[in-house]
């Protein structure tokens, strides 16, 4: 597990084998003992698999491409997690993203263990006929661990619904008469996938936001005044006037974490910035995110680069280099691009007082550290986007019962239960010092902790 991650795991373990009340039948040696054991399984992957993929070419060449697929853990049921196409994939981000995708599951009582995949390619360099052929690669290779009930991916950076759809299909040629529908999630809604799988991740993500920052804080006004919670502040400054926010990357989880906050009518809020791989756009009056959706569709996922882009489209933005939307004098940051976005060398230029982590681990270690001391709020990644894996497994249960849910039903079962893991989280991170990424930890840390004691897993 990489260092960001172990050592949070680690921080939480700590603390629960100090609060005797946690699993109080385990007392001096016999305790030690079993909280020896867990840091072991906690941070270590079950199973590493690696392939490399024989893939050929449109050109007639034949080229070996690395693929991955690591189970981290299946304490709470099937490995779940995405696969990831990108050309900076290995194998240690591999293991760190399905440890992650245990704790999440586990925070969110999700039924199921944490997996990942990763193809160590860049996708716009291949045809389709190629990218078709390296998903069926894919299964073929990996076809033994996966299945509806051992291991399920679902899309993630470079992947989409049209690529889970290959996967499935070839799973299904390769296990005839078996059961598939449940094999693959995030597939397109005409093959069995859920209505709203795809906004999940990004609706989510605002929707933590605003849970934090409107109706929790409605709820429970005492964390408004008198004392130095900077949430509060935060949602006091705001009480008048519109919250500026800025999201990094425009994709999946992005674009559309963008729109929800365009469209909120809980609260006031502008989105004043908007960046991808290539590009930052900035409006101090609030960027038009429908039209700038609407000309990414069109664009293979790009925003707007030129003068001439801007007017086709008719946004009004300035052009900025790609990473200064870290650095805006802005509310809330969004991050919903890649990890380790933010680190060591640019960190003390972020000024936003409240960040969220659409992507996954997009602050490094010792950025977190950085920005914690100062007193930002992070909202991490396992409790903000869990949207995609909490409405992976809707479409997974919906395979299962071949009865399909409505898109209202989908954001319904979505936010509720999204709700219930903030409103056991929130009123520990108001009433005591751990940062909100530990108190995410410790309770998923307990969760499984537990489990893997009663399943007598410890000694
Ligand atoms: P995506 O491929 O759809 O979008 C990625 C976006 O980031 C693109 O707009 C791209 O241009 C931009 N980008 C790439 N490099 C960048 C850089 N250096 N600076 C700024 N922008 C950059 O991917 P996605 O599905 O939106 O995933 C984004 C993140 O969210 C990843 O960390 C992923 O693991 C995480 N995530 C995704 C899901 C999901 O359901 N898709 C679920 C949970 C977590």
């Amino acid at each position: 597990m990489a260092s960001q991650t172990g050592s949070i795991v680690q921080q939480s373990l700590n603390a629960l084998l100090e609060d005797k009340s946690f699993l109080q039948n385990l007392q001096d040696d016999a305790r030690e003992q079993a909280f020896t054991s867990l840091a072991a399984i906690l941070s270590t992957p079950n199973h590493v698999h690696k392939s490399f993929l024989r893939v050929p070419l449109d050109s007639g060449k034949v080229v070996r491409v690395p693929s991955f697929r690591v189970q981290h853990n299946d304490t709470l049921g099937p490995y779940k997690g995405g696969i990831r196409f990108h050309e900076s994939v290995n194998e240690d981000e591999v293991v760190n993203l399905a440890a992650l995708m245990t704790l999440k599951n586990a925070l969110h009582e999700v039924p199921f263990g944490g997996g990942k995949g990763g193809v160590v390619i860049n996708p716009r360099e291949f045809s389709v006929k190629e990218l078709h052929s390296i998903c069926k690669k894919y299964v073929q290779y990996f076809s033994d661990i996966l299945g509806p009930d051992k291991d399920i991916p679902a899309p993630d950076v470079g992947t989409g619904d049209r690529e889970m759809d290959w996967m499935m299909a070839e799973y299904k040629s390769i296990r005839p008469g078996k059961p598939y529908r449940g094999s693959f999630t995030g597939k397109s809604v005409v093959n069995g996938g859920s209505l709203g799988r795809r906004e999940a991740t990004g609706k989510g993500v605002f929707f933590t936001l605003r849970y934090m920052l409107h109706d929790f804080l409605k709820e429970n006004s005492k964390w408004l005044s008198g004392n130095d919670n900077i949430f509060g502040k935060t949602a006091l400054s705001v009480a008048n006037r519109p919250l500026k926010i800025a999201v990094q990357g425009f994709g999946n989880v992005g674009s559309v974490a963008a729109l929800e906050a365009y469209q909120c009518t809980y609260l006031q809020n502008k989105v004043v910035a908007v960046s991808d791989r290539n590009v930052t756009l900035y409006n101090s009056e609030g960027l038009n995110i429908p039209a700038l959706v609407s000309f990414t569709s069109k664009n293979g996922g790009d925003l707007p680069t030129t003068v001439e882009q801007l007017a086709e489209c008719d946004v009004k933005a300035d052009i900025e280099d790609r990473d200064e939307v870290l650095y805006l004098d802005v509310d809330v940051l969004i991050l919903a691009a890649l990890e380790d976005q933010v680190h060591k060398d640019n960190v003390q230029q972020v000024k936003a007082p409240v960040i969220v982590e659409g992507a996954n681990a997009p602050i490094t270690g010792e950025a977190d550290t950085y920005l914690s001391k100062k007193g930002v709020i992070i909202v991490p990644d396992i409790l903000a986007n869990a949207g995609g894996v909490i409405v992976s497994y809707f479409e997974w249960l919906q395979g299962r019962e071949t009865q399909f849910y409505s898109e209202q039903e989908v954001f319904k079962l979505l936010f509720d239960k999204m709700k219930v893991t903030m409103d056991t989280i929130l009123p520990q991170f108001f009433g005591d010092p751990f940062p909100l990424r530990q108190n995410c930890y410790i309770h998923a840390v307990m969760k499984l902790s537990t489990i893997l004691y009663r399943q007598g897993k410890l000694y």
